[in-house]
């Protein structure tokens, strides 16, 4: 395998990451991360505590280097999260940026400070390339649906998702990215910080983000911007009162968006006021990236796009029959069937229409997604339990989300199966286009939608509402009617129930677990 971070061995005298008003050259970046692989040669593990700084991506860089593997901690978990994250990956032992405070929760750990000038002290010898299927990071899932597992992501996964983001949205080393993820996941960890260090090019991370540095980034340069969707939704919101930020979007060459479904109103927004489409792409951190929207296709809100170069993806009913599949083994993207191990049916559309979002919606066939490719981790961390469940028996991952395939070929994704999918009155409903409908509702600030038991109906559709003025929410029967000038009547709330904020986690996404789901 070609080296995972080709332009740092190389060390050019130009910018690799800025966090803040701090700037490392990709030579600056190579001292200091080879400085710090020498110190951790011949560990398995070690844990980052991954603040949004320079010091946590040259520790990264530096145990990749190293061959060592990383276990990025969360600096905002409980320390009931960091207790199980650190018993259960046992690693060596804790980098973090000097002067860090840490949580007792880690006192026992011995604790290395990462120096971003640090010089090797040691002469040496060049540091042999890992093997492609060791694990490069132990990273845990968001605990959404529950309690956190260690998803062991070999290099190989790194580096073909991010090639295979690189030639979907035509990624380079020109590229300046911005963004102000958190650095403990996929999203602003793999893509976002050796996304362009891969490519060669460069990141300036706003430590925080606001709407603010967004602007001022894209119009100082930068070309791309990631963000998850409460990003994408602060942005809509502050639109309208800010040209300079209008102006910034209007010249990125790209805005994407992840880790949880874009609101088709809030993606609707920033187009009328940018002209832009927000590309969405659809991963986890079992499968690194799976999908994306391609960089010049029709718009289509609501949808994730297709299989990125290499990915497999099918859709496989209840019963376990493929319906459809998409995505090829050697790249080329091809919609419905013929695929191997796929062979499924077409996508029905009862009516024959090829349809506009909305047509024949509900004579799609609904299916769990399932994929393979050279993307996926290479299991659970001390849990071969759950590694066994999340594979058929042919080697297919499943993904636990549930989707339809548009005529295009475009995948809709329609919710987790276990917390999405609602069966009411013999129907199956996801939650995700009753939300988007919501949100269309002007005095709907958030909304989530969530079954319960009912005696008529098996589950019953609940919508829980932050109001925009909690003063006068909307009524459940206003909200109902507006729900059914948009979609079936039966996908309808039954109940509304109001709230001050939703329940999100760190990455912003809706914790329906805390609904009751
Ligand atoms: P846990 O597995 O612990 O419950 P999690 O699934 O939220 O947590 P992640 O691996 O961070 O942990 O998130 C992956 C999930 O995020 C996907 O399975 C999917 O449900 C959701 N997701 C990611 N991107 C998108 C997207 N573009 N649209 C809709 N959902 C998305
Ligand atoms: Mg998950």
């Amino acid at each position: 395998m070609s080296p995972l971070l080709p332009a740092v061995a190389a060390g050019a005298d130009r910018p690799a990451l800025s966090f803040g008003s701090r700037t490392l050259s990709y030579a600056a970046l190579r001292t200091a991360a080879l400085g710090l692989a020498v110190r951790l040669g011949g560990k398995e593990r070690v844990a980052i505590w991954a603040t949004p700084t320079l010091e946590t991506a040259v520790a990264v860089v530096g145990a990749l280097l190293a061959g060592v593997s990383v276990v990025p901690l969360n600096p905002r978990s409980g320390a009931g999260e960091l207790a199980h994250i650190v018993s259960d990956s046992a690693p060596a032992l804790l980098l973090a940026a000097p002067g860090e405070q840490l949580p007792d929760a880690l006192a026992g750990l011995p604790r290395t400070d990462v120096d971003t000038a640090a010089v090797a002290t040691t002469a040496a010898a060049p540091l042999p390339e890992p093997d492609a299927a060791a694990p490069a990071f132990v990273v845990y899932t968001s605990g959404t649906t529950g309690p956190p597992k260690g998803v062991l992501i070999p290099h190989r996964a790194v580096a073909t998702t991010l090639d295979a983001l690189a030639a979907a949205w035509r990624w380079t080393g020109d590229d300046v990215l911005v963004h102000g993820l958190p650095l403990f996941h996929v999203h602003g960890l793999i893509l976002g910080v050796l996304g362009p260090l891969r490519r060669g090019g460069a990141l300036r991370h706003l430590g925080r983000f606001s709407t603010e540095g967004v602007a001022r980034e894209l119009a100082d340069g930068a070309t791309m911007l990631f963000g998850v969707p409460t990003m994408y939704h602060r942005i809509a919101q502050a639109l309208p009162d800010d040209p300079a930020l209008a102006r910034a979007l209007a010249g990125a060459r790209l805005l994407v968006s992840g880790s949880a479904a874009l609101p088709v109103h809030d993606h609707r927004r920033i187009t009328a006021a940018t002209g832009r489409t927000v590309i969405e792409r659809y991963g986890m951190t079992e499968t690194l990236m799976n999908t994306s929207v391609l960089p010049g296709a029709e718009p289509r809100p609501g949808t994730v796009g297709v299989p990125l170069p290499g990915v497999e993806l099918r859709l496989v009913d209840e019963a376990g029959e493929v319906i459809a599949g998409a995505g090829t083994a050697d790249g080329t993207p091809r919609a419905t069937d013929g695929t191997p191990g796929a062979g499924g049916r077409t996508p029905g559309v009862a009516d024959g229409t090829p349809g506009g979002p909305g047509a024949g919606r509900d004579a799609e066939e609904v299916g769990e997604i399932q994929v393979r490719g050279p993307n996926l981790f290479t299991g659970y961390l001390n849990r071969p339990d759950a590694t066994a469940a999340a594979f058929t028996e042919d080697g297919w991952f499943r993904t636990g989300d549930m989707a339809v395939l548009d005529p295009d070929g475009s995948v809709r994704i329609v919710g987790r199966k276990a917390t999405d999918l609602i069966k009411s009155g013999g129907f199956k409903i996801g939650a995700g286009e009753i939300e988007n409908a919501l949100l269309e509702h002007p005095a709907v600030r958030e909304a989530a939608v969530t079954g319960e038991p009912d005696d008529d109906l098996g589950e019953r559709v609940v919508a829980w509402v932050v109001p925009e003025d909690p003063a006068a929410p909307p009524t459940a029967a206003q909200l109902a009617d507006h729900v059914s000038t948009r979609l079936a009547p039966h996908k309808r709330p039954r109940a509304v129930r109001y709230l001050d904020a939703l329940p999100r986690n760190d990455m912003g996404k809706i914790m329906k677990r805390a609904l009751g789901r």
